[in-house]
């Protein structure tokens, strides 16, 4: 007999499940609760359930976890989880300890079919999406791996993958972590990135209004983005700014645009005027970033005193822009790094 993962059904259908079985829907809400508030992982833990549910559950009902495969402590605080899934596909997460803040940056497919050019991930395409389950429990396994004192307070869905090209499994994770009952995160402690997918950006927007909202943008010419993205031509810029001015943006919160800087492609001060005028009317604050090196890609990351010149024409005409080092070097922390370096039977960093 197949068992059911019960971490693939939403609050609405567990309680449809055991309803099937002769049970009430509160019945639902507790075992929920376990499930992602406490995150226990057996159901005999579940001592408010009673014995017949238990065992009903423990003879149809499954609660899978993933287990690292790898996990690598960065000397700046970082650490690297590599997470080996059901059929040996490998995701990766990132928990980022930071001054006042701990962000947890999560996968939403095995590789990607983006085929970004500043990006490893993008190198091997997209095997598959990821399920819900296998979405939330890298939150849930990392959680348990995380001191009491410093505990998950931000995730960011920035990992591999392109969350929106996978919203039948991004939307129902979302739920899990945003439910009261649930992991119950705060939306303005969620963050969902993408290189601009405008359909699925209004379908995120409407479901889920009030959580944050990155994009990737890679240049700010379209010639320049199309070199680095090549599914910026289907949804060229125009059509990519008009989606973030119609996004259904909670007061007084921005979109966070991510600006990968590549030495000689969208680095000069020409862009970064193009930059200004494409911002006109968004209620934007960008981060900027220099890629990380590819082997044998042709691009490079930019000089920092580019980086620099380019942040000041920003700033200066009214823009919120930030410079973000790069975490966990040392543990080849970007995303698709320590997967790619697994995958060549490299040498992984041990914990230390
Ligand atoms: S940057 Fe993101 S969207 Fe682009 S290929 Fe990499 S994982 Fe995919």
């Amino acid at each position: 007999m197949q068992l059911e993962n019960l971490k693939n059904r939403s609050l609405k259908e567990l309680a449809a499940w055991l309803g099937e079985r002769g049970h009430k829907p509160f019945r639902a809400r507790q075992l929920y609760r376990w499930m992602y508030h406490r995150g226990v992982e057996s159901f005999d833990a579940m001592t408010d359930l009673p014995k017949d549910l238990r065992a009903v559950l423990e003879a149809e009902a499954a609660l899978p976890r993933l287990i690292p495969a790898h996990e690598s402590h960065s000397r700046d605080g970082t650490r690297k989880y590599l997470f080996r899934l059901p059929d040996g596909e490998t995701v990766e997460s990132v928990w980022i300890p930071e001054e006042g803040r701990v962000t947890l940056c999560i996968s939403t497919q095995v590789g990607c079919a983006m085929g970004c050019g500043f990006c490893l991930t993008a190198q091997g395409g997209l095997t598959r999406n990821l399920e819900p389950w296998e979405i939330v429990e890298q939150y849930l396994e990392v959680r348990r791996r995380t001191p009491p004192e410093t505990p998950i307070s931000n995730v960011v869905m920035m990992g591999m993958g392109e969350p929106l090209h996978n919203l039948k499994g991004v939307l129902p994770a979302l739920a899990h972590l945003l439910d009261e009952q649930g992991i119950h995160l705060a939306p303005r402690r969620v963050t969902v990135s993408t290189v601009g997918l405008v359909p699925q950006m209004a379908e995120l927007g409407q479901a889920f209004p009030k959580i944050n909202l990155a994009v990737s943008l890679g240049a700010a010419t379209d010639a320049a983005r199309e070199e680095i993205i090549p599914m910026a031509r289907r949804w060229p810029l125009d059509a990519l700014m008009a989606a973030c001015r119609a996004y259904p943006l909670p007061p007084r919160r921005r979109i966070f645009f991510e600006y990968i800087l590549i030495r000689g492609l969208n680095d000069s001060p020409a862009q970064a005027r193009e930059l200004v005028r494409r911002l006109h009317g968004v209620r934007a604050k960008v981060n900027l970033m220099t890629m990380n090196p590819i082997p044998g890609a042709p691009y490079q990351p930019s000089e920092p005193e580019t980086v620099l010149a380019f942040q000041k024409v920003l700033s200066d005409s009214g823009i919120r822009a930030f410079i973000r080092k790069s975490r966990g070097q040392d543990i080849l922390a970007a995303c698709g790094q320590l997967r790619s370096a697994q995958a060549a039977g490299g040498t992984l960093v041990t914990p230390g």
